[in-house]
C-alpha cells in the first residue's frame, strides 16, 4: 500500500530550472542564445530569457568544427 500525504509542501526550484541553461562550448547556436539570455536577464525580459534558456536546452549542439 502506498501512503499519500496530501497538502505536503513541495519546494521545487521550478523557476530556476526554467531559466537554467548549459550552453556547450564551441556550439555556435548556444553562443548566440547565451548572448540573448544575458541581455534578456539584464533588461529583465523574463519571456525572452526563458525562451533563450529553452533554446539552449533543446539545442542539438552541432559543432561547427
Ligand atoms: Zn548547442
Amino acid at each position: 500500500m502506498t501512503q499519500r500525504y496530501p497538502g505536503e509542501p513541495v519546494d521545487l526550484p521550478l523557476d530556476n530550472w526554467l531559466y537554467e541553461a548549459k550552453p556547450k562550448a564551441n556550439c555556435p547556436r548556444c553562443a548566440s542564445e547565451e548572448v540573448k539570455l544575458e541581455s534578456a536577464a539584464k533588461s529583465g525580459d523574463a519571456k525572452a530569457r526563458f525562451e533563450a534558456a529553452r533554446n539552449i536546452r533543446q539545442c542539438p549542439h552541432s559543432s561547427a568544427g
